[in-house]
């Protein structure tokens, strides 16, 4: 059972192969046999999971069902549930019980999906190699030395040992789509605005985007269908009619046009990870679509500039975790400017503290014009090389990460080095545009991920593209050897 998709699990369910209980019950105990090594997830909720599939069976056997009845997922533990811890992977959250759910959960929820408990991440989403969680590395199914990538680690390793067939994460520098890389599944973050941010922890707000960790691009669309819309609660989303994801999936390749931008084939991707993908694009041309080079010239701007905004944003954002209106108090403070140092001194963990200064600095008087307000000018260059280049092509392709999955621990002493593993992802968040991540080869066994960008709100796009990969190659069926 474990093995099935959401969508083989949505005919599975509706043709009475299993039950909801069954298929619940049966993910449960993998994850109380295999998650020991992989440390994906932080909270299990059992009872509740177990108790969302009853239900879920009571109203299938009512004649009630739907295509999310009793289908489980998990949550990255950025997004509050009500009454459920959610840590953002932090100490200074590690007792913190939301009092109500995010849009996301409730939405989910409301379609009477399961949810299995809460997901391991990068303290606050800052990193890309889920090290710097409080509760613990994640280790990949693939090769559990090395790092699932992050932030949304959890979510792509539990993803990719089959301890839930789809998982809610988020990407404000790549975060969705690296991890899927570095586990072999595949990632989709939408356009800015597509998805409510309401209940999901703020790390950098105008960047920050949730989106999904699934096998294929078919589930992809699925969770789409229930997560994307307009949330009053949520001014930055945008009210515009949602399709149905899953309309366009079968759609021709043929005359579509791929964009392949020169800056991402140079240097900083090995001759091993260009021929993945070179061998994926030659599938679509083969599928009749038409390839043709294009230049992002502002490509090297975008991680000097995202790591200004994403700092100085988040800098502002963890200041309300002060011991006082939110998160870990430190013991027997003097007075209060001890309780604010310590508790937010002992709260953080170091990734997490180098941003706010960072952030800090280049926000203070004096600095703001210089750093902040010149990073947003570099931002609508490297946007609007993206707008031009729409202009000629549907889809641009290319790498998702500069190498496959790494050792855990061989770049967390040099933070630029691990800022340079986003070289291909961050772009697209400071644009706003969607992408996904699609498995497309192995390099040392290791899978290879392919990223498609679209323009804004061509999500069906981007899913109908990667399906349609997915019908030609098998690369994500390919599963970890001892899972
Ligand atoms: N690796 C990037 C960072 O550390 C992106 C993280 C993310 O997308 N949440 O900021």
């Amino acid at each position: 059972m474990h093995n099935k998709t959401i969508a083989e699990i949505s005919r599975d369910l509706a043709s009475g192969e299993y039950s909801s209980t069954e298929l619940t019950t049966d993910l449960l105990n993998r994850v109380k046999q295999l998650d020991g090594d992989i440390n994906s997830f932080i909270t299990v909720t059992d009872e509740q999971a177990l108790a969302q599939a009853k239900a879920a069976d009571e109203r299938r056997a009512a004649g009630n069902a739907d295509a999310w009845t009793g289908v489980p997922i998990a949550h990255k533990d950025i997004f509050c549930t009500n009454g459920v811890l959610t840590t953002c992977g932090s100490k200074m959250l590690s007792n913190f019980e939301a009092p109500y759910d995010a849009t996301v959960v409730s939405k989910f929820n409301d379609a009477g999906a399961v949810s299995l408990g809460k997901l391991n991440m990068d303290e606050f989403a800052m990193g890309s190699s889920n090290e710097s969680s409080f509760f613990g590395p994640v280790a990949n199914p693939w090769d559990k030395e090395r790092v699932p990538g992050g932030s949304s680690g959890g979510s792509a390793a539990a993803v990719a040992a089959r301890l839930v067939p789809g998982a809610t994460a988020t990407d404000t520098g790549g975060s969705i789509r690296q991890p899927a890389a570095l586990c072999g599944v595949t990632g989709l973050k939408p356009t800015y605005g597509r998805i409510s941010r309401w209940g999901m922890i703020a790390y950098a707000s105008s960047l920050d985007q949730a989106g999904t960790i699934t096998r294929t691009a078919e589930d992809a669309a699925l969770m789409m269908n229930v997560m994307a819309g307009f949330d009053p609660k949520d001014s930055t989303s945008v009210d515009r009619e949602v399709p149905d994801y899953t309309s366009s999936l079968d759609n021709s390749i043929e005359g579509m046009t791929i964009g392949l931008p020169k800056e991402y084939f140079r240097d900083d991707l090995s001759a091993d990870m260009q021929q993945q993908v070179r061998n994926a694009i030659a599938e679509y041309e083969k599928m009749g679509a038409k390839v043709k080079e294009i230049s992002l010239p502002n490509t090297h701007l975008a991680i000097p500039a995202y790591y200004v905004i994403a700092p100085s944003e988040c800098s502002a954002n963890l200041s309300r975790m002060d011991g006082v209106r939110f998160g870990y108090r430190c013991e027997d403070p003097k007075d209060v400017e001890d309780l604010y140092c310590r508790s937010r001194g002992e709260g953080f963990g170091n990734e997490v503290k180098r941003r706010i200064m960072i952030g800090s600095y280049a926000l203070s008087a004096g600095f703001y014009d210089a750093y902040y307000k010149k990073a947003q000018q570099v931002r609508r260059l490297i946007r609007n090389d993206f707008t031009n280049a729409f202009n000629d092509v549907d889809v641009i392709m290319g790498p998702v990460t500069p190498t496959p999955a790494f050792k855990r621990g061989e770049k967390t002493s040099d933070p630029v080095e691990m800022y340079l593993e986003d070289i291909f992802t961050i772009a697209l968040n400071l644009a706003g545009l969607p992408g996904m991540s699609v498995p497309c080869g192995q390099v040392n066994n290791l899978p290879v991920g392919l990223q498609l960008i679209g323009n804004f709100f061509d999500e069906g796009r981007l899913l109908n593209a990667a399906h349609k990969f997915q019908q030609a190659t098998d690369w994500h069926l390919k599963t970890p050897a001892d899972i």
